[in-house]
């Protein structure tokens, strides 16, 4: 028996945008599995991907690393995007991990406890991490990894993304013996000068379009359903959910579905959200509650125990978080562990 709610990975559709991310930049695919895989499952997604031929993954966290790190064993590169944070070198060097290096606390705390393989990451305008170009430590032993991250990646147009790259290739060339690494899913697309030695891909492997909208390069791979709890008519007047969230204003038939806010449903999608049933768009009417939805079926072929999708192949990702008032990576990391999760 599966949960009322259920998420369905289709790990072939994972591949294939893997390969096709490797044809459209030439370069190899560095898969960023940060946050369980972007709520998919880091095991599961990145076990798929080292058997397509992935040979380092990205996460953001050193836990997040020691988890992937005791599933995949040893032959994986796996770097940490928080670099060595605290007293973590001992942990991070027993784990085969190699942190991003961000700043100098951080490079004298690796070296000071014995050093080895890491990384650094350059500040080439995003201010979040990273050694700022005219403040970057010279070329070190150990170093095989220089990088830096996108701004502005998914809009294509906007300046800051050339000014980026031409500052990486700048100071990416005072290491000569390290991997270069600059894109970002977005930056997959932005030209052959973008992709350096290796991308750093994430929601474009997991389906989501580089510009926060749907692309025909890329396959849709998670699938959020729920399953219809209960069918009732409303009739005109009366109202539906919590703070009448909804009022009928004609004879409405209602599938009650079991996917709420703790499941992940966003409660921004109340009123406005649309999810997929019975082979056609339909409203969810009123207030996203905790364990369900309310969706309006009226003169649609639904019964209890059909499958309403919440996204998938049918209702896009991107439109689903668009009408959510978001972005396709929340409304996959907001994916709550109550789902159940069936690989394909
Ligand atoms: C999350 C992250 C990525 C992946 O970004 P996507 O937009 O999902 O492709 C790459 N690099 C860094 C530094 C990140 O934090």
């Amino acid at each position: 028996m599966t949960a009322p709610a259920l998420l369905t990975v289709d790990l072939n559709a994972l591949s294939h945008n893997f390969h096709a991310l490797e044809a459209v930049t030439g370069v190899p695919v560095h898969p960023v599995v940060k946050a369980d895989g972007y709520g998919l499952g880091a095991v599961a997604v990145a076990t798929r991907l080292l058997a397509e031929g992935a040979r380092a993954f990205f996460v953001a966290r050193r836990a997040e690393g020691e988890a992937l790190r005791a599933a995949l064993g040893p032959v994986p590169t796996i770097y940490v995007l928080d670099g060595c944070v605290g007293d973590a070198a001992a942990a991070l060097r027993e784990a085969s991990l190699r942190p991003v290096l961000n700043h100098y606390d951080q490079l004298r705390a690796w070296f000071g406890s014995g050093g080895g393989a890491c990384g650094l990451q350059i500040d080439t305008g995003m201010n979040r991490l990273g050694f700022r170009p005219e403040a970057a430590p010279e070329a070190f032993d150990g170093l095989d990894l220089v990088m830096s991250h996108l701004a502005c990646a998914d809009a294509p147009v906007e300046p800051m993304n050339r000014r980026q790259r031409d500052a990486f290739a700048a100071v990416a060339a005072r290491y000569p013996a390290a991997l270069k690494s600059f894109a970002n899913s977005g930056g997959c697309f932005l030209g052959a000068d973008f992709a350096f030695d290796a991308v750093r891909p994430g929601i474009c492997l997991y389906g989501g379009g580089p510009e926060g909208r749907p692309d025909p390069r890329l396959k849709p791979v998670a699938t959020l359903t729920a399953e219809v709890l209960q069918l009732r008519d409303v009739p005109a007047g009366e109202s539906v959910g919590y703070s009448r969230g909804f009022v009928a204003d004609r004879p409405r038939r209602i599938a009650t579905c079991g996917a709420g806010y703790a499941d992940g449903v966003l409660r921004s999608q109340s009123q406005v959200g649309q999810v997929w049933a019975a082979g056609a768009p339909r409203p969810i009417l009123g207030r996203v509650s905790m364990d369900v939805i309310a969706v309006d079926v009226t003169g649609a072929d639904v019964a209890v125990g059909d499958r309403i999708e919440l996204f998938g192949a049918n209702r896009l990702l991107d439109d689903a978080a668009t009408a959510a008032g978001t972005i396709s990576y929340e409304l996959l990391t907001s994916i709550r562990p109550r789902v159940d999760r069936l690989y394909l």
